[in-house]
């Protein structure tokens, strides 16, 4: 049974549950094999595993002697010195077994030879030709990394669906991985609405607005992992609206700005509900952003060339440039991220000390464009001044938004507040 647009206006936690319990339902997109040169910020469609112990061998960690802690029970002690362990030694000298009474000096990076159970920093060490003094006691296993301590082989160490940044791309790199198998990009339609938006490339009217919305939200469907299909500005008349949004319901996923709120001429709602769109939410309370709607069209009602049958999510943003960007990164990005096959992640804030006090009406969330600044642990943010959801020029500004709880009215500077970075 199709939902009516009959609002459902829900808190923000709530809209964003609903909107995690369906990404968990998304299937991934189909694969391809990428360099591992190139693989940064894709998402890995198979899991990689150890293709031996790592490390492969007892790996000093220090430059020093390897030797036998229990050599060292009275200090200083001194030890002959049997040999040298550069790292990557081949030689069987590795398999040389330190016998009590002997030492080999050994590199950083370097095996560690059967027999010893330690390595002593050289900075504790005097050295005699072919004998060593040495000052300080060890435990046993110190600056030592057994054989395979920090993976075994065959086990698995990262799971598909993981976003690839430079440590997954070491430790790809790490098991020999030169190629990696990753979801290719989904294809997430932008439809921007309203008679007065015109495209960059026109001389705007006194009164028409350029589409800035397109724009922002194709760099952060990028970001998310999901590649942007810029559809024509569509007017505030439900025929054509309807076929732009029918075309971009042939996409993985539609996002439109615009057309949302209680005006006579927003006609989004009005159109996908002629489409039996199915509503989740068509509103949540936070500011700015409250008119966001989210829902789904399926499969049926719509003539498709998509290969699957699949109904198609889609998420009414509100037309206001602040409104755009912030309801994207709170209730848009996961069904971005798991449409790219991302595995979920929980939205999380850090906190900086607020540098003068907020006074806000309580009853929604907000998320306001502000400004962390500081240094080291010492982060400071203060509210970015604006002119409400359509000022992009102080939003640019900001390098982060202020999370501000709805049963909130004043929060004191010096506070501790949570920050969305962006
Ligand atoms: P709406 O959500 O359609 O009521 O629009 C709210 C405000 O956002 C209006 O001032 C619009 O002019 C502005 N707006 C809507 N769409 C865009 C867009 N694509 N680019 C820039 N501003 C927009
Ligand atoms: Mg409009």
């Amino acid at each position: 049974m199709p939902v009516s647009a009959e609002s459902t206006v829900l808190s923000f936690e709530d809209a964003r549950r609903v909107v995690e319990q369906h990404a968990a339902k998304i299937s991934p997109p189909a694969a391809e094999s990428v360099e591992l040169l190139v693989s940064g910020g894709r998402v890995l469609a198979e899991d990689v595993f150890a293709d031996r112990d790592i490390p492969p061998f007892p790996r000093s960690t220090r430059d020093g002697y390897a030797i036998r802690s229990d050599d060292l029970a009275k200090l200083p002690a001194t030890l002959d010195v049997i040999g040298e362990i550069k790292a990557g030694e081949t030689s069987d000298k590795i398999l040389t077994n330190i016998d009590p009474g002997q030492t080999v000096s050994i590199m950083t990076g370097a095996a560690v030879p059967d027999g010893a159970d330690a390595v002593v920093m050289v900075e504790y060490t005097t050295r005699h030709t072919d004998r060593v003094e040495i000052t300080r006691s060890t435990t046993p296993g110190e600056n030592i990394v057994p054989r395979g301590a920090e993976a075994k082989q065959g086990s698995r160490l990262l799971d598909r669906g993981t976003r690839l940044n430079e440590a997954a791309v070491a430790l790809a790199a790490s098991v020999g991985k030169s190629r990696l198998q990753v979801y290719a990009r989904p294809r997430i339609a932008v439809l921007s609405t309203g008679d007065e938006i015109v495209d960059i490339t026109a001389t705007p009217a006194p009164t028409q607005i350029r589409n800035s919305n397109s724009y922002s939200l194709a760099v952060q469907i990028l970001r998310a992992g999901g590649q942007p299909m810029l559809l024509p500005i569509a007017r505030d008349e439900p025929q054509r609206l309807r076929a732009l949004i029918e075309e971009g319901l042939r996409c993985d996923l539609l996002l439109m700005t615009g057309g949302v709120s209680m005006g006579r001429y927003d006609l989004v709602e009005q159109v996908l509900s002629e489409l039996r769109a199915e509503f989740f939410f068509t509103g949540a309370k936070i500011q700015p952003g409250k008119p966001v709607v989210f829902g789904r069209c399926g499969a049926d009602t719509l003539a498709r060339d998509k290969a699957s049958e699949k109904p198609t999510y889609f998420f009414g943003l509100p037309g206001n440039p602040v409104s755009t960007m912030v309801t994207f990164e709170l209730l848009a990005r996961p069904m971005i991220e798991a449409t790219s096959g991302q595995l979920p992640r929980k939205l999380a804030f850090l906190h900086a000390r607020l540098k003068s006090e907020i006074r806000v009406k309580p009853g929604l969330r907000r998320f306001l464009p502000a400004v962390l600044s500081g240094e080291f642990e010492q982060s400071e943010v203060e509210l970015a001044r604006w002119q409400g959801s359509g000022d992009i020029a102080a939003t640019a500004l900001a390098n982060c938004y202020v999370v501000i709880p709805p049963d909130s009215e004043r929060i004191p500077s010096g506070d501790w507040i949570a920050v969305m970075l962006r």
